[in-house]
C-alpha cells in the first residue's frame, strides 16, 4: 500500500489517496479473514478495510453470550486452519472468537479498523477501483485498486419492522443484536418478535433466567432437532442429498422432525408447505434448529403468540387475534439485512437485497475485478467455498498482471492514481 502526496491546493479538503498494490477486501469478519489468509498464500498483497475497531465483529460485538455455533465445527472451519482437538464440536462463540484471532494472527492479516467504506465505485476512465472511506481518527480515505472484495455479510445492518406504535412503547425495546443475556430482565415479561434461532433461543435465555417470554410467530416455521440419534440433523441431511434427491430428504427431515420433537403444530407452530431444504434453496430461510425451547413451550414457560397488529398505548400490544397484552419490554429477533446498496455505486451484480444476482456456487466473481465472499446463504461453509475460488482466480490474475512482460501497465496506473 502507497500513500500518495499531492501538491494540489483542493488535497487539504479532498481524502488521502491510497494506491493498493492488490485487492482491497471490505470487512474483517470470517469471510474476509478467509480470503485474505488464501491470498497470503497465493503471494499477493492486499489491504483489508473494517469499520469496527476488531476483526469478526458480528461475533465480538453483535451476538449474545450463550451463542454457541449452529453446525458442527467441521462445517465452520475457515480455510487451511482447522479448530483446535480440544474444541467441542459446537464451539461456544467465546471459542469461535479466538479461533478467529488466531486465524488472524497465523496469516498475518492486519485490517484497518475504524474505516467505513461510505462509496465504491468503478472508474471506467482508468479501469480502477475507487474506494472512498471514512475514517475517525485518519480522516476520509481513498483506496484506489484494480479489484475489490466485497466481504460485509449478510447481517450488516438489523432488520427493525415497521410495526404500527412501536416508537411509542413505553418499555425498554431491543434488537437481539443488541441482547447479551436475560439477566437484566430477571421477572419480566419480555415480547420477542420472530421465531428464527435467535428468536427461539433468546427466548429460551430469557427463560432460564427468570423472564416471562412470549415468541410471535407470525409465519409457518421449519424447526427441527439439532441432533437425531447423536448425529447432527444438518450432517445427515448433507449425507443424504448425495445420494438421495432433494424432495425425498426434505420428506425424511421432517419425518424425523415429528418422531424426535412431535406434532408442533399443538404448540402454535405449523410447518411451511415447502420442505427446509427446498425453502433454503430457494428462499435462504434458514430451518430453526431447536436447542431445548420447546420443551419450554411445552411446559408453558415460554407462550406463543400470533402476529402483533400493534402497539397500543404504554406497555399494551395488540395481537392479531384481538388479545392485548402488557409487556415490560420487547426483543426484535427480526434478522439482518446486506448494506451492500448502500455504497457500491453503478453495478448491477448485486441485487436491491444485497446479493449476488448469480446463484451459488457462481455469485462470488463480478466484471471489472468485482469479487463477493459470504454471500451464499450457506453460513461459514460457503463462505469459505467462496474464499478459496477467489483467492485461487486473482492469484492467477496477479501472477499474469505482474509478469515482466506486464509491468509497464501496472506503472502506468500508478501515474494515474498519482493524479487522483
Ligand atoms: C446469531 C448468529 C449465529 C450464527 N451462527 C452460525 C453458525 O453457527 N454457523 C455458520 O456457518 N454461520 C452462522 N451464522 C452466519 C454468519 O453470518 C456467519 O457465521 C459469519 O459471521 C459470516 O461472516 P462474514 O464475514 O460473511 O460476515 P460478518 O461476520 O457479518 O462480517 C462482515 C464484516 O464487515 C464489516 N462491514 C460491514 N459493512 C462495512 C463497511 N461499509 N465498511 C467496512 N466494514 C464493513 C462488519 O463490521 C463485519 O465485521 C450466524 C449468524 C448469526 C447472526
Amino acid at each position: 500500500m502507497v500513500l500518495l502526496p499531492t501538491d494540489r491546493m483542493d488535497s487539504l479538503f479532498s481524502p488521502r489517496c491510497v494506491w493498493v498494490n492488490g485487492p482491497i477486501i471490505i470487512g474483517a469478519g470470517p469471510s474476509g479473514l478467509a480470503v485474505a489468509a488464501c491470498l497470503r498464500e497465493q503471494g499477493v498483497p492486499y489491504v483489508i478495510l473494517e469499520r469496527a475497531d476488531c476483526i469478526a465483529s458480528l461475533w465480538q460485538k453483535r451476538t449474545y453470550n450463550r451463542l454457541k455455533l449452529h453446525l458442527p465445527k467441521q462445517f465452520c472451519e475457515l480455510p487451511r486452519m482447522p479448530f483446535p482437538d480440544h474444541y467441542p464440536k459446537y464451539p461456544t462463540r467465546r471459542q469461535f472468537i479466538d479461533y478467529l484471532e488466531d486465524y488472524a494472527a497465523k496469516f498475518e492479516i492486519k485490517p484497518e479498523f475504524n474505516s467505513t467504506v461510505q462509496s465504491a465505485r468503478y472508474d471506467e476512465t482508468s479501469g480502477l477501483w475507487r474506494v472512498l472511506t471514512s475514517a475517525p481518527a485518519t480522516g476520509d480515505m481513498e483506496y484506489i485498486g484494480s479489484w475489490i472484495v466485497v466481504a460485509t455479510g449478510e447481517n450488516a445492518e438489523s432488520v427493525v419492522p415497521d410495526i404500527p406504535g412501536l416508537e411509542g412503547f413505553d418499555g425498554k425495546v431491543t434488537h437481539v443484536s443488541d441482547y447479551k443475556s436475560g439477566e437484566i430482565y430477571n421477572g419480566k415479561s419480555v415480547l420477542v418478535v420472530g421465531c428464527g434461532n435467535s428468536g427461539l433461543e433468546v427466548s429460551l435465555d430469557l427463560s432460564d433466567h427468570g423472564a416471562k417470554p412470549a415468541m410471535v410467530v407470525r409465519d409457518a416455521v421449519h424447526v427441527l432437532p439439532r441432533e437425531v440419534l447423536g448425529k447432527s440433523t444438518f450432517e445427515l441431511a448433507v449425507l443424504l442429498m448425495r445420494w438421495l434427491p432433494l424432495w425425498i430428504v426434505d420428506k425424511i427431515m421432517i419425518l424425523l422432525a415429528w418422531l424426535v420433537l412431535g406434532d408442533l403444530a399443538k404448540l402454535g407452530l405449523r410447518r411451511p408447505a415447502a420442505g427446509p431444504l427446498e425453502l433454503k434453496e430457494t428462499h435462504g430461510r434458514t430451518p430453526v434448529l431447536d436447542y431445548g425451547a420447546l420443551a419450554r413451550i411445552r411446559a408453558g414457560d415460554i407462550a406463543v403468540v400470533p402476529a402483533v397488529k400493534r402497539f397500543a398505548k404504554g406497555t399494551q400490544v395488540e395481537l392479531a387475534d384481538g388479545r392485548v397484552l402488557n409487556f415490560d419490554a420487547v426483543i426484535l429477533a427480526t434478522g439482518y439485512r446486506s448494506n451492500v446498496p448502500q455504497w457500491l455505486q453503478g453495478n448491477d451484480f448485486f441485487t436491491k437485497d444485497g446479493y449476488p444476482k448469480i446463484a451459488f456456487p457462481h455469485g462470488w466473481k463480478g466484471q471489472s475485478g468485482l469479487y463477493a465472499v459470504g454471500f451464499t446463504r450457506r453460513g461459514l461453509s460457503g463462505a469459505s467455498a467462496d474464499a478459496v475460488r477467489i483467492a485461487a482466480d486473482l492469484g492467477n490474475v496477479w501472477r499474469e498482471e505482474t509478469k515482466p512482460s506486464k509491468r509497464p501497465g501496472a506503472c502506468h496506473r500508478r501515474c494515474i492514481s498519482v493524479v487522483f
